[in-house]
């Protein structure tokens, strides 16, 4: 059940995070919602969901009407320009900005609908070449010239972890993100906050909230699995 699998995934929150000396309720949930229907969406925000995650926009919109108020929408797939309108208007949080045009796209939005876009930048730690995001080596150079876009808030980095079922394994890219996000603090460039470190997704988010995690992003282990896509 939903709420049963909601305590269990509460509890390892707590216990990963005072392992390490910080407290549960500084890691955000995002429980992934993709493929699952709004009535159980909502039966998760029952059992006290806060955050909810998609990854893709005409797939929120279609649930955005039904699924009850006082939920925020993160937005954690890979967004297209030409969903950039749609995705400004719907969505909390954009985990994926990977692009100078993406964020100019989303900030010329933001600016017509009169609203501040927040937004987390994706980074590729592990090279793959399946994965989106920007290259470590590039982040830098980026966040300085997406820190001119005024609407658009740049308030952390994302990471996706490549797919294993040995959580261990995802700890050193989850250590660089955090190692990442410290140096770019320490360039203190205007409009840009390192605030969100998400990463860890329902194989991985104990070692990733070890490793510093403040959001992390798990469907499954609430939800169950997803028919394959
Ligand atoms: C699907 C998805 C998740 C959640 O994955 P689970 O293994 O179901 O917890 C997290 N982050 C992103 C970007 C996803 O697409």
């Amino acid at each position: 059940m939903i709420k049963d699998n909601l305590c269990v995934v509460m509890e390892a929150i707590t216990r990963a995070a005072e392992k390490v000396g910080r407290r549960g309720e500084d890691v955000e949930l995002v429980a992934v919602t993709k493929m699952v229907d709004a009535a159980r969406i909502n039966e998760a925000i029952e059992a006290g969901v806060r955050a909810i995650g998609e990854n893709r926009v005409q797939e929120a919109a279609t649930k955005y009407n039904i699924v009850v108020d006082g939920v925020r929408w993160h937005f954690i797939g890979h967004l297209q320009r030409n969903k950039a309108k749609r995705a400004a208007g719907i969505f909390s949080l954009i985990h994926s900005l990977d692009s100078i045009s993406l964020s100019q796209e989303i900030n010329r939005h933001a600016v017509a609908l009169g609203k501040q876009v927040e937004a987390l930048v994706e980074v590729n730690i592990s090279g793959e070449e399946t994965r989106f995001g920007l290259r470590p080596e590039e982040l830098i150079g980026f966040l300085k010239e997406a820190s001119v876009l005024k609407n658009l808030r740049i308030s952390g980095l994302m990471t996706m972890s490549p797919f294993t079922d040995e959580p261990e394994s995802s700890r050193a890219y989850f250590r660089e993100l955090r190692l990442l996000s410290e140096e770019v603090a320490s360039h203190n460039i205007e409009n840009i906050e390192m605030k969100y470190l998400s990463m860890g997704m329902s194989q991985d988010f104990e070692t990733a909230i070890e490793e510093g995690a403040n959001m992390v992003r798990v469907g499954t282990a609430i939800f169950g699995s997803r028919p394959p896509a």
